[in-house]
């Protein structure tokens, strides 16, 4: 099949003679890959630098496409059907499989990692409770998007946003977006995206109209937030974007007794404050990425036209191109929010 294949640590390159999975399992569905979506991992396991998806790999988890074979026990899905990939799955055994912690089980299986061959191939095999429906009225590149933006409904559902809350985000990425416009669609009372890049800032806007933006390189973060929440500060704060500046800045802006919200990709051995954290009463959650209703969820707001992600996808490709879309997300010759691959 044709694929985009890490060969070995920066070494992108397109293929087609990649082994095309078949079905093994009675629940196994196989999918057409329509549009994957190149993904902030892709460009550590390019670099060598991801912790489990190591070249040589078909890497790939942000995507849609079209069933094409389903196994004897399948039961919601027949040749033909539109669908996502939540592109992970767990052991359904242990501890946190029963307590429906399935995104923390130890054993897991993630997409484009540890033999599963990933989405930026044209085939993909994968468990029947990783497939959901997509509407008929969403495109596949809708599609392939949902599981960025899951990120942030997974976050936002799980810490409570009403229309009394007020809230930060650090980060205009896809991350960051995917919490703002899922975040709004509990109308909170204030949104606030900060970010160094101008041009994320007004993706951002684009998606999020009713948010205060503020670029922390030129103005002051600290100053804006406490002029808006007159000085308290806002309920929650998400991190988006993970480094030690931003975790302090985050526990600046977040008042007390406050949440701080944590789902960014971290490096180990970054300092936190603790002295903050306990004079501030802060609360300080982490998520690691999403479920299968925070899928549904997306879905749904989608084809109700609560949500709009028109303005998500920068570039391009088909995925003969391979090499150049890596070239754009790693490089970034021009500003980059998603790079989007087509079959
Ligand atoms: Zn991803
Ligand atoms: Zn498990």
């Amino acid at each position: 099949m044709r694929a985009g294949y890490f060969e070995a640590v920066r070494v992108a390159c397109f293929r087609n003679d990649c082994p095309e999975p078949q079905i093994e399992k009675p629940d196994d569905v196989k999918i057409r890959i329509r549009n994957c979506g190149i993904c902030g991992s892709e460009v550590h396991a390019y670099h060598g630098k991801h912790p489990f998806r190591i070249p040589p790999i078909v890497s790939g988890h942000e995507a849609a496409g079209d069933v094409v074979e389903v196994g004897p026990e399948v039961k919601d899905f027949r040749v033909g059907d539109r669908v996502v990939i939540e592109p992970h799955y767990g052991c359904g055994k242990c501890w946190y499989c029963r307590h429906g912690l399935y995104n923390v089980c130890p054993d897991k299986k993630v997409l484009g990692a540890g033999g599963w061959s990933g989405a930026l191939g044209e085939y993909v095999v994968t468990p029947e409770k990783t497939v959901v429906h997509l509407a008929d009225k969403l495109s596949y590149e809708e599609g392939a998007l949902i599981e960025p933006v899951a990120n942030g409904m997974y976050a936002v559902r799980n810490v409570g946003i009403t229309p009394e809350t007020s809230l930060c985000i650090i980060g205009a990425g896809p991350i960051g977006i995917g919490d703002a416009i899922c975040a709004r669609l509990w109308n909170p009372k204030l949104i606030v995206i900060a970010d160094i890049s101008d041009f994320n800032l007004e993706k951002a806007k684009l998606m999020c109209p009713e948010a205060v933006t503020v670029n922390s390189r030129r103005e002051s973060l600290e100053e804006t937030v406490r002029e808006l929440t007159g000085g308290v500060g806002v309920d929650k704060t998400f991190l988006a974007f993970g480094d030690e500046p931003t975790i302090t800045q985050a526990m600046a802006v977040t008042r007390r007794a406050g949440q701080v919200v944590q789902h960014a990709m971290m490096e180990d051995g970054i300092g936190f404050c603790y002295r903050l954290h306990q004079q501030h009463e802060l609360d300080f959650k982490a998520f690691n990425m999403y479920q299968r209703k925070d899928f549904e969820l997306i879905c749904r707001a989608l084809a109700k036209g609560k949500m709009n992600l028109n303005h998500f996808v920068t570039q391009r490709y088909p995925i003969e191109q391979f090499e150049e879309a890596m070239h754009m997300a790693d490089k970034r010759p021009e500003p980059v929010l998603k790079v989007m691959m087509e079959f």
